[in-house]
């Protein structure tokens, strides 16, 4: 038969056997790496919770090919944490024994979460408490960055300093975990490095090549050079002056609340007893004068109780030293606190995909521009400080991050104050160990340190460390307090967040196929749930409309629908109005002017849930309007009261007697006789017709188009404009000062205010 064929014939069935054989094999050998995966994944689920080990099993078979909208497990309710750590069973009566825990760790920052996921899924019982919300710290304030560091690579080589190096090393092996545990809360971001200089285009490749060849087979993409015209393809918004080249290398970004807040579910999940708004008041001992537990109070209703535990845990990260106070006043302060702001600018400060980074500026800071959440974050200053719970970022440090970005963005990017959308700080906790000889030291990365009493103390680090730090921390606490854990051995680096199961990255066309949402709405939501976001899609009123079907927004700018408060609220222990608008959701993080607009709507839907009274209701109000205040807000927001009537507008657009501040914050509009005006009275003065106008020809304008305006307001007005002192004014410019002037026309007009001070809120909802 074979010889019969022809040769042809014979080429196209050999080709067709062997296609047929690779195919078979390759399909042999996908399925056994995926039985192999599906193996070592089931194995990490041994002596987990029966409910998490259910729902996975049922999803294991189907992931990425079947994934249906399910109600997912619902975590124990913040009140039945509380019962546990009273040693009340789950109804609130008293349990037969006292629970005594294996250890109580306080603070539910990242280090926190941590600690608690690797003890609970070593087998011991765990409990954790924060005083305020999981991330309400520094872990919700950070630069989002999954990194190892290039700056610290950059030093670990100039200074030929080994230990530097094996921490660059440990960070980009931890980076590899984070993004494989949290997949859809993580991703790899490319960042530029701009070159301006010839000599530095080696200097810097061979730098981002070690990065790469650090971490080894953990490496990300390969980082590469572009030339002079690709760098500003790929950032079209680059100063192309001077500007040579760039090289690109690859880090982690990711969502550092909701990441947060994925660690507690997930140690819950396991078995963990977490509360949040619970915190430690003081510090019990035992005969021996040994920390064995402490005194809890329930901030909501000032309740107060005492928990035991075997071993207590200080994870409070800035906070560290009241902690060691409660054990011993006489134990010196570890902690350098250390303040560093971002500013949120609008998506065009940078391509939606791409982020810059300068290693050195001038003064020998860093200075970045990343995309994150649809904006741009930018940053950060390094300085010295007070701890506080809810730090202020200073106008200077904001100024100076302004100026550092408008050396490295084209002229026809106004750099202007009014496009600070947001602007935080966050504590740094750079930490000293006391048991150094050198008392002014620094740890360089993270300290663990047990006191004469007993307290065992987990300070400094970064986020990307978390897991590496809490494995040695529950490692330490095992040995000092002699537990007995039923797994010894860490699992936390195959363990995937909650969430992560059965997402994969198309999963948001399901999402889109099934609820009829927005694509962004459906991207927003598997990007910041996981599989949880069927359950969120479930939550979702029905529009009413023939597109979107689901998925009211809270804010007509941000992806943020309503049903993630009622989400946040049924199953993350959100419990104040700050909880949502900063950690679960991140719009008070992105735009604080938007944040304050939703607020009516999002304490709508809490009252609804938790049942709120008009007072609480006012209160959680006041509450998130001061917390604004510190994320950029202008402090003069703060006099906006909450109507206890329920006159407001449902939907969310605030308040009666605030409407003159939505007129506050708009943008100035003309009307098109005006602008007619306006061109040919800019033209009249502009003698030597080159489009510019003098800054000093200003007043003229304004008199002539008889609107009086003090020399203060323009120079306000002009420097909102733009950061830099520029002499000369273009019509577009003209236009924008004008419509400062108009702004503060209006202002005056409908808060009688005096004064001509103008404020530099106006613009994009900047703040
Ligand atoms: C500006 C800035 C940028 C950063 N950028 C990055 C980055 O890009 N990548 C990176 O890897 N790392 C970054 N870091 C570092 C990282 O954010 C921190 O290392 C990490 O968030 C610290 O977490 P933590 O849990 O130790 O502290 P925190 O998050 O501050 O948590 C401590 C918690 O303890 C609670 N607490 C305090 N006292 C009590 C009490 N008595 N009872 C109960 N609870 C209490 C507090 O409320 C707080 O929530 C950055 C840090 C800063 C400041």
């Amino acid at each position: 038969m074979w010889r019969r064929l022809s040769r042809s014939q014979k080429l196209l069935a050999t080709a067709a056997s062997a296609t047929g054989v690779g195919g078979a094999y390759l399909f042999y050998a996908e399925s056994q790496r995926t039985r192999q995966r599906h193996a070592q994944y089931m194995a990490t689920l041994n002596g987990l919770p029966v409910a998490h080990a259910e729902s996975l099993q049922a999803h294991a078979g189907v992931v990425e090919t079947d994934i249906k909208p399910h109600d997912f497990w619902a975590p124990p309710s913040r009140q039945e944490m509380l019962n546990k750590l009273k040693g009340l069973d789950k109804d609130g009566q008293k349990a037969k024994e006292h629970e005594e825990f294996d250890l109580l760790i306080v603070g539910g920052g990242a280090t926190g979460a941590g600690v608690a996921l690797d003890a609970t899924t070593r087998g011991l019982n765990v409990a954790l408490v924060e005083r305020d919300d999981f991330a309400s710290g520094t872990s919700s304030r950070s630069t989002k960055l999954v990194h190892g560091g290039v700056r610290y690579l950059q030093k670990a080589i100039q200074e030929l300093d080994y230990e530097q190096y094996k921490l660059v090393v440990e960070a980009l092996h931890e980076r590899k975990i984070f993004l494989d545990i949290a997949p859809y809360l993580s991703h790899q971001l490319p960042i530029m490095l701009p070159v301006y200089k010839w000599w530095q285009v080696p200097y810097y490749w061979i730098g981002c090549k070690m990065y790469d060849w650090f971490a080894g087979r953990e490496a990300l993409e390969s980082s590469y050079v572009l030339t002079r015209s690709k760098a500003l393809e790929a950032f079209p918004m680059l100063k192309k002056d001077e500007l040579v080249g760039a090289l690109v290398y690859y880090d982690g970004q990711h969502n550092d609340a909701r990441m947060n807040v994925a660690l507690a579910l997930t140690a819950v999940n396991h078995g963990a007893t977490m509360a949040n708004h619970c915190e430690v008041k003081s510090l019990t001992k035992d005969e021996n004068g040994n920390v064995n537990g402490a005194v809890l109070c329930d901030v909501f209703t000032g309740d107060e109780w005492t928990v035991k535990a075997k071993g207590v845990i200080n994870a409070t990260g800035p906070f560290t030293d009241g902690l060691r106070k409660m054990d011993d006043k006489e134990n010196s302060e570890i902690v350098a606190p250390s303040a560093g702001v971002h500013i949120i600018l609008p998506n065009y400060y940078s391509p939606g995909n791409m982020g810059l980074l300068d290693p050195a500026t001038s003064d020998g800071r860093v200075i970045f521009f990343l995309p994150w959440q649809g904006n741009t974050i930018a940053g950060t200053t390094d300085s010295p400080t007070e701890v506080t719970h809810n730090p202020l970022p200073k106008e200077e440090e904001i100024q100076w991050i302004l100026n550092e970005v408008e050396h490295y963005l084209s002229p026809d990017v106004k750099v202007r104050r009014g496009d600070v959308l947001a602007a935080w700080s966050g504590i740094r906790p750079l930490v000293r160990d006391p048991n150094a000889t050198k008392t002014e030291a620094l740890v360089r990365n993270h300290m663990i340190h047990v006191s004469e009493n007993k307290l065992l103390t987990i300070a400094g680090g970064k986020w990307t460390t978390y897991r590496a730090m809490a494995q040695e921390t529950v490692d330490r606490a095992i040995q000092e307090f002699n537990l007995k854990p039923t797994h010894p051995e860490c699992r936390t680096e195959v363990i995937r967040l909650i969430g992560s199961h059965a997402y994969s990255n198309t999963m948001f066309i399901k999402l889109i196929q099934h609820f009829g949402m927005e694509t962004e709405v459906a991207q927003h939501l598997a990007n910041s749930y996981g599989d949880r976001a069927w359950a969120v899609g479930t939550m979702a009123d029905a529009t009413h409309q023939r597109w979107p079907v689901f998925g009211k927004r809270l804010s007509p700018q941000y992806p943020y629908i309503e049903a993630e408060v009622r989400y946040a609220v049924r199953r993350e222990y959100a419990s104040t109005v700050v909880d949502v608008i900063a950690r679960r959701t991140r719009i008070a993080f992105l735009n604080a002017q938007a944040a304050l607009e939703s607020l009516p709507r999002v304490i709508e839907i809490m009252s609804d849930e938790l049942k709120w009274s008009k007072e609480r209701q006012k209160k959680e109000f006041d509450d998130a309007v001061e917390f604004l205040t510190t994320m950029g807000l202008p402090s003069s927001s703060s006099q906006i009261v909450y109507p206890v009537t329920k006159d407001h507008h449902p939907a969310g657009a605030p308040i009666e007697n605030a409407k003159s501040h939505d007129a506050i914050f708009s943008r100035a509009r003309f009307l098109p006789d005006e602008l007619k005006e306006f061109q040919s009275v800019f033209s009249e003065l502009d003698h030597d017709k080159d489009g510019h106008l003098k800054a000093e020809d200003l007043p003229k304008v304004f008199s002539r188009l008889g609107v009086p305006v003090k020399q203060d307001v323009l120079d306000a007005a002009i420097k909102a404009l733009d950061n830099t002192s520029n002499s000369s004014v273009e019509f577009s410019e003209f236009l924008e000062i004008m419509s400062q002037v108009k702004d503060i026309e209006i202002r005056r007009h409908l808060t009688n205010e005096k004064g001509g001070k103008i404020s530099l809120e106006r613009s994009g909802g900047g703040v």
